[in-house]
This record gives C-alpha cells, structure tokens and sequence, in this order.
C-alpha cells in the first residue's frame, strides 16, 4: 500500500493552525501571484526591513492539538484548591445565572464584538450598557453614569483625577483616603497620586475635613464591614470645596441608603458581584456615578440617548470628542478598552433578578451574617462593629488557631490586619456553612444553631443597619428591570440585543489597529473552570499554584516573543500598560539620580491613549512631526531631542507605525533617544505585524505594552475585557508594579499597584496560553506572514479603486493599510462617514475611522480571514466606489443617494412613501451576495449633535416606550 499516509500524517498536529490561519494554501498562492511574488518568504524580504528580522525563530515549541491544550491546561488548572471564600475586600463569590453563562460570556454573539463605535449596528450591547448605567444611577442615587471602569480601585484614582480638576478647593494639593477603604485600592490609588505629584493623607475617616484637601475617599461599608452614616463626613468635606468620593459594595446598595443621598458627589465600585466569578481578580466592570453638572469631566465612556435620522431613539456613546483618540493628552483619562462584557453580565443579572430578587438576595446575604454574629455574639466572641451587612470582623486572640481550623477545612478569611480576621458572606453561602464557620471559629460542639438563631432575629428585628441609612426609595423601577424574569423572557432578552449587534460571528470587522482575529472556542473553554474561575485574587499563594503555572509559562512565552527580560500580568488594558510602563521608566531615571527627566516624545501619528497615559505620569509631551511618507521626520526627531536632550525621559512609538508600515529608520529612532539619555516605549498593538519575524526587544526598545485582546486572541468582548501586560528590559524590571496584599516576585515592594489584582484580569491569561501554545513556534510565526499576506493583498486589490495612503519598503505595507477617502469627498461631498455607514448595509463593519489620519479608513484584515472573505469585503468597496462615481456623474444628487441615507433599516427600506432616487433592493441588496444572507441594521444613522446637546444617560422614561 505504497500510498496509504503515514500515521504523523495521520494526526495532524498542525491542525489548530490552519484552523486559525483563515487562507488555505491555494488561496495563499494566489494571493502571493497576485501579489507578483513566488513566496510568502520573497514578501517578507520586500516588506520587513532586514536589518531588524529576527535570526532565530521562537523558544516556543511544536504546536499542540486542541485535545492536549485543554487536557494539559486542566491538568495545570486542578493544581489551583478552590477554597471557600469568605475573604472579601471587594471580592464575592457569586452564582452566574446559566442563562447568563452561556448565552452572554459563552456566546461569541457577544464577546468577539468592538467596542460600538459604529452605534447603528450595535444597539444591542448599548441598550445592555444603558441598563448598567441605569442601574448604577439607581443604586448610587446619582444623576450620571459612565459605561464601566476597569476595576473598583482604578474607579478610586479616576474618582481622585476628576475631584482634582472640578473642585472648588483649588489650591488644595491633598487628598484624603479613610484608613478602612479596601488596602488594594489605597494602593492603586497612592500610586496614582504619586504620579500626579498629589499628596495623599490616609486617616481615620472623622478627620477628613481636618486637612486641606481637594476631595476624599471612603468606604461603604468598610473594608472590615462596619455601615457608618457618611453624611456629616460628607458635608464637613464639601465645606472644604472638596468633594466626597464613596466607594460602595453594589449587593450592599440594595439595602444601604444610596451614598449619593448621603451627598456623596462621585460613587464608584465594582460589580462583580452581580454576577462575575471572581478569576482570580478579573476580569470585572467597575460602575462610576456622579454629578450631571460633571459630565465633561468624566473618565470613560457614557452610553447616551439620541435620535436617527427617522427620528426614532437611538444610542451611541455619547460626547465622543471625549474619546481619547481625539482629546490626546487632554483627556480625562486613558481608559480605552474598558469592561464592557463584564458590565454587560452585570447589567443582565440586574436584569434577571430584578429589584425584588436582588432585595431578597441581599437580604438573605445580610441575615446570614446576622445570624453569623448573634451566634458569635452569645459565645462571647468580640465582634469589631457593631453594624455590618455582609462582613463581620472578629477580634481575635486565637487568630492563629482559628486560622489554622479554616485552612484545615478549606476556607479562607481575611486576614491581612493584625489581631483580627474577616468574614464575608455571599450569595453563595448557605446555612450548612453558617454552622461550619460557628465549628471552625467556636471549635465543634458550640451548640449553636442556626434556625433559632433565624428566629430571634426575624422577632426582634435586625439592628445591624443603622435605622437612618435603611434604604427606602424603590430601585430599578425601569420596565427593562421588571420583564425578563422567566428564563424563557430573559433568554429572548439576551438574543433579542444579540441580533441588533454585528460581532465576528457575522463577518470580518477590519478595524485597524484593534487586531480583530480569531478567538478560538478552544481557547475560551478554560476560563470558566471553576478551578479558573472561582480563585479569590488574594487567597494564599500555595492555592493558586495552577495560576502560578499557568501564569509563569504564558510569562516565558512572552519574554521570548517579545525579546524583553520579564513581563508583568497586571495592567488589565493596554492604555494601563502605557501607564505602568512609563511609571517604570520614570522610577528607573529617578533611581540614577535623574528624575527631572520628563519630556515624553510622541509622534504626531501615535494613538490617542499615549499621550493621555504620559499626561497621568505627569510628562511633558513633545510632539514629533512624520514627513510626507508617514514616517517620523528625523530630522525633526534629531532637532527635538536635541533640544531637550538633558530632560529627555522617553519616546513612545508604535511599530510598525499606525501608518502601517515598518519604518526603516526604527534603530536609529532608538539609538537617537538613548543617546541623549531617554527610553523608548514602542507601544506593542502592532504585535500581530512583529510575531515571531521581529521583537521590540532585538530592535533597541526598553519597554512595551503587548495587547493580549489583539494579538493574543482574548476576545474584546463589545469594548473589553482586555491585558495590558509590560514587557521590559532588565533594567527597568525592578519597577513593575507591585501590589500590597500579594507580593509579586521580582518587583520591589516600595512599587505601588496599578490595578486591584496582583495579576490583573487573571482569569482570562488562559485564553493568550492556549493561543500561543497551539500555534507553537511556527504557527505564530505563520499568523505573522499571513496578516501580512492578507493587507498587503487587500492594499494592492484596492489600490485599483483607492488611494494606499502610506507604503513602504517596495510599496509594500505591514499588517494594516490606510485607504484615503479625502479625493474622493473632495470630488463628491461623500465622506468617510458615508462610507463606514454604507458598509454596514452590505454586512461590514467599518474599519478604523479618521485614526490616525482624518478622512481615511484604516483597514487591518489579520491572518484570520479568508481570501474569500477580503473578496467579498473588496466587492463591497468596490461598489460603493461605483456608488460614489454615480454621484460625481450627477445620476444622483448629493442629498439622495444610498451613501447619505445610509444605513438602511427594514423600516426604512418597506416604508410606503419611498421617493428616492435609486431603489429599494439597491439599498438593501445592493451586490447580490448580501441578498443571501442579509444583516440589517435596526436603526438608521444616528444623529450625535441631538444627543450631545440632550445627553440622557439612562433608560428612557417609560412614556417614550409607549410612545413608539
Ligand atoms: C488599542 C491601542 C491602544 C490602547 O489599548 P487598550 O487596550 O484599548 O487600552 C494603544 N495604542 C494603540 C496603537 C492601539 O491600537
């Protein structure tokens, strides 16, 4: 049988790589002949400058099958205990509703979309993020909302930057922290001071008002559990023209009288616990509430009310000129990718529950401890406060012991003040663990029990609360709260949104410099183990030995891909990348005597998170001009660095540049900053253009942030999660982030947190695992040419109709390409807008908008489309050229034609008094492909001028319902 294969053949080890690798390798050849090329090697060498090619390949090994990714991975995953947690601090075990679990965080419906930049194919996630900010306003009793946060203690320092800019007090260079905020959060916060240069005063929470301050955090409850009417604190800070900032547990909310009725101006937290598995510290959406009057002043993003060109409500994000691509270091922040899946699971367990089932879950929660304390209480055991909701705080002198009882029994406490431990109920507990933790706090034969206990206290009534911060005004009383509770309800509810929304499941969205690939099943199987899921962020370290693995494998992979000496997990985004990168850099020069050096170069084409994160660590920013071909203009670069040579702190730049191409001088880039004694940051978001063919690294940089939601395959999930993770040379190692409850090997301990959790959003480090080590060595290195392949395919096909803004080397470009629109809207009055919107009627996502040049589109296909599919995405853009061609002929007019009108609803398209100039089925079906299988849009193009000039940031009235 001198045919029959052999068995290595037989078991296609490189199987996931051409799974993940969309062109087949006939379609390879004819791209590559297309191309004019006989081999994806000749491309490499017209299109990556020699000089900084890698000589040998990756560290990283054989490609492994799904089957021996997940096995091994399991096996890792059951090296983690998971414990029983009754830690707390900001972390609680919860039950994600299974109609949640798997129609939401399993579904890629939801998690393989983008942030909803294109609103009128994304109502479905904008009318979930509604409902989170709804729901934030509701439980905060606050008029204002943001979208989410990255987590509680990032939410803090946020709140601390916005006191900073809109408080009276403005001499005041104070701010005031309550020592029993959660310790994670002081941390995240200290550090964020010290970068503004603020002074930060922590102290018991009376004495706020003592200090000159400009505005003051505290907790509540605290950290330990006691409930504290903050209202005179409140008033004594804002006396001061300072303002009073609350960090609140959202469960809690549901009985505590809302903070922002306290008077509290800004109220922040996390949402976790409404839903989302702890994973080891993430990833978690945090809520933000404050002043209507503070809504230029607000970090991140706001969901607002608008109307379409129907008329009909609409929603997008509202005051985008907000977005930090376009306010650049006038930004509040530089919060990019945000949380959105997480508030989304949030919002839906909200949703789900509803303000009754919510009340009787808290209820339940807060009885628990109640009885927790009776019990406690009638053993003589002293209790710290008086009054709790969730988390009672022993005083111990048998700390030891009792500690030693809970490990024994696998259960964990708080325990990280001295001569005294936590407990924090949750959801989960249930009363066999009531009396569980009376035998490990009591030792058995206690004689307790938990039903008389009940009794007494459903007699007597519960004192815990203090009478005067009872909550007693009705919450989430918006219908969207009040319909879904059924699972059958609730199950349409979700699909229902799923449908409005245009997500990687539909099509490629070929947004530039966001890297949307694939986000395999395999690789998502894993982040919802419990093993995975259920680890609290500051268990022991001998319990999360799996994570410990897992986490240091993914760790060695990076440093090889990446050609730094050591990276760090905690940014969880790459704009908080930026941030501890330059904190790193900034600590380095302060180390050797030179911390004046503080002027931040940036090139003019830089994505707008640069000089927002170098505006937090307080640089100066000095922008370098790029000349004709897109490249930074040395001669300028030579001149700037020159002149401020002596304060020179560092370059951040993008490579390949978000011009996309790999320009030639990039060492020489290096060489100039070092030599006049500063860093280079290269921003890692081009690492789909650099894997396994070059490396920051081997190219002279210090230090970058690798965006795992790019190039590593988490998926972004409609706007977030995402990792941030720093690479760095060893000099600059001693400076990554730190974190006061856990302490990460190899960083000093004087290094304060960026994020709340040592390891940032832990839980989904498995999916960039399970990426890199199916495709090993050679299939990361294959992706790498293949989204080369792909643009360069795409740019040359296009180049026929469209202008390539920027090239190369060999008039090649690197992994994304910049189509220019402006000729033509010069020629026509048709714009790049008109475009984007036109695209979503022939089922695309626009690619990236006006970024980095205005007037343009910049397209990034990646490695994971087929030719087929950038064919189909060709066709469509070919024809609106033809669109476009008939209004500068004047067959159509300017003001009706499909490109203005654009997007077209059913609606639109069936209603009876259609008067335009080209026809119906040329609106919806306009090449024949889309007929077969149409996405429609469910609104029309939505006006943002109505919206800013009216911002509603929560659901609308019922009225408006009835209204429609
Ligand atoms: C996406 C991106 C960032 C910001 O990353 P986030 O994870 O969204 O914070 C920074 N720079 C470039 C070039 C990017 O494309």
């Amino acid at each position: 049988m001198s045919n029959a294969k052999s068995l290595e053949q037989l078991e296609q080890k490189q199987d996931f790589i051409r799974r993940h690798i969309g062109p087949s390798p006939a379609q390879m050849s004819d791209m590559l002949s297309a191309l004019g090329v006989s081999s994806v090697e000749q491309l490499m060498e017209q299109t990556v400058p020699a000089s900084i090619r890698l000589e040998n390949g990756l560290q990283i090994g054989e490609s492994r099958t799904e089957v021996e990714t997940l096995s091994y991975l399991k096996s890792v995953a059951s090296k983690n205990k998971v414990f029983k947690s009754y830690i707390g601090q900001g972390y609680h075990p919860t039950h994600v509703p299974h109609v949640i679990l798997r129609n939401v965080l399993e579904n890629p419906g939801w998690y393989t979309a983008y942030t909803p930049y294109q609103p009128e194919i994304a109502q479905g996630r904008l009318e979930s993020l509604l409902n989170f900010q709804t729901m934030s306003m509701d439980l905060t009793g606050l008029d204002l909302a943001s979208a989410s946060l990255l987590d509680e203690a990032t939410a803090a320092a946020e709140a601390m930057a916005l006191a900073k800019r809109v408080a009276k007090a403005k001499k005041a260079n104070s701010f005031f922290i309550a020592d029993d905020v959660h310790v994670q959060t002081i941390d995240v916060v200290k550090t964020r001071a010290e970068q503004f240069g603020f002074d930060i005063i922590i102290g018991p929470a009376q004495e706020a008002a003592n200090h000159d301050i400009f505005g003051a955090l505290f907790q509540y409850p605290t950290t330990s559990g006691e409930v504290v009417d903050l209202t005179d604190l409140i008033a004594a800070v804002q006396d001061k023209k300072a303002l009073a900032c609350v960090a609140a547990d959202i469960m809690a909310l549901m009985l505590l009288k809302a903070p922002g009725k306290l008077g509290a101006d800004v109220v922040l937290g996390s949402a976790q616990r409404f839903g989302v598995p702890m994973g080891y510290g993430g990833p978690h959406a945090a809520f933000f509430t404050t002043r209507d009057k503070y809504k230029r002043s607000l970090p991140g993003r706001i969901i607002g009310v608008s109307k379409d060109r129907l008329g009909n409500d609409a929603l997008r994000m509202a005051m985008q000129t907000r977005e930090q691509h376009i306010r650049r270091e006038k930004a509040n922040s530089n919060i990019c990718t945000a949380q959105v899946l997480l508030a989304n699971m949030a919002a839906f367990y909200a949703v789900y529950h509803g303000p009754e089932g919510l009340k009787t879950i808290a209820e339940r929660i807060h009885r628990f401890a109640d009885i927790l304390a009776a019990g406690l209480k009638e053993k003589g055991v002293t209790l710290k406060h008086d009054t709790w909701f969730d988390t009672i705080t022993v005083v111990a002198q048998n700390k030891e012991e009792v500690v030693a009882r809970a490990v024994a029994a696998e259960v964990n406490f708080a325990t990280n003040h001295a001569g005294e431990y936590s407990v924090s109920v949750s959801e989960t507990t249930t009363r066999e663990d009531i009396v569980e933790l009376f035998d490990i706090i009591l030792g058995e034969g206690h004689g307790l029990d938990v039903a008389a206990l009940d009794a007494q206290i459903s007699a007597n009534g519960s004192q815990s609360i203090p009478a005067s911060l009872v909550r007693d005004d009705e919450v989430l009383t918006h219908p969207n709260f009040n319909s879904y509770h059924s699972e059958t309800e609730m199950l349409r509810y979700i699909k229902r949104l799923e449908n409005k929304d245009l997500a990687l499941n539909h099509s490629m969205i070929s947004l530039g410099s966001c890297t949307m690939k694939l986000n395999a099943t395999a690789e998502m199987i894993p982040i919802t183990w419990p093993e995975f899921a259920n680890l609290h962020p500051f268990c022991p370290l001998d319990q999360a030995e799996g994570y410990q693995i897992m986490i240091g494998e993914l760790h060695d992979w990076l440093v090889d891909i990446t050609g730094y000496d050591a990276v760090s997990m905690q940014p969880n985004s790459g704009a908080q990348g930026e941030y501890a990168g330059l904190i790193a850099i900034r600590k380095y020069h302060e180390s050797r005597g030179e911390g004046h050096r503080n002027v931040c170069l940036i090139p003019s084409s830089a994505h707008g998170t640069n000089p927002a994160s170098a505006q937090m660590a307080s640089m100066k920013i000095v922008v370098v001009d790029c000349d004709k071909q897109g490249n930074v203009d040395m001669d300028d670069l030579k001149a700037k660095a020159a002149e401020v040579s002596e304060n020179l702190s560092c370059i951040m730049i993008t490579y390949p540049s978000t011009h996309g191409v790999y320009e030639e001088t990039i060492r020489d880039i290096c060489d100039i900053v070092h030599q006049h004694g500063g860093q280079v940051y290269m921003d890692g978001a081009n690492m789909n253009a650099q894997v396994g063919v070059t490396s920051p690294g081997s190219i002279g940089s210090d230090v970058s942030h690798l965006n795992l939601h790019k190039t590593f395959c988490i998926p972004h999930g409609g706007g977030g999660p995402g990792v941030g993770p720093i690479g760095v040379k060893s000099h600059l190692a001693p400076f990554m982030p730190n974190h006061s409850v856990i302490n990460v090997p190899g960083t000093s301990v004087d290094n304060g947190a960026v994020s709340a959790a040592p390891y940032g959003s832990a839980a989904i480090l498995p999916i960039s695992w399970a990426y890199i080590a199916m495709m090993g060595s050679e299939g990361l290195r294959q992706a790498t040419e293949t989204a080369i392949v792909n643009a360069n395919y795409l740019a040359q096909t296009l180049s026929e109709h469209f202008p390539i803004l920027y090239r190369g080397r060999n008039d090649r470009v690197a992994h994304e390409c910049i189509i220019d629109l402006r000729p033509l809207k010069d020629a026509t009055g048709i714009s790049e807008m008109d475009v984007a919107k036109r695209l979503q009627d022939y089922g695309f996502h626009s690619p990236t908008m006006s970024f980095p040049v205005a007037g343009t589109l910049m397209v990034e296909p990646t490695e994971s489309e087929s030719k087929v599919e950038i064919d189909r995405f060709i066709e469509a853009m070919v024809a609106i050229k033809g669109e476009i061609e008939k209004i500068a002929s004047g067959e159509w007019s300017i003001e009706d034609n499909p490109l203005v009108n654009a997007p077209h609803t059913q609606a639109d398209v069936l209603s009876s008094d259609w008067n335009r100039a080209y026809d119906r089925f040329e609106a919806a079906f306009p090449v024949p492909s889309v007929a077969k299988d149409k996405f429609w849009p469910t609104v029309t193009r939505i006006d943002d001028v109505y919206g800013d000039r009216n911002l509603l940031c929560s659901c609308p009235a019922v009225d408006t319902y009835r209204d429609e």
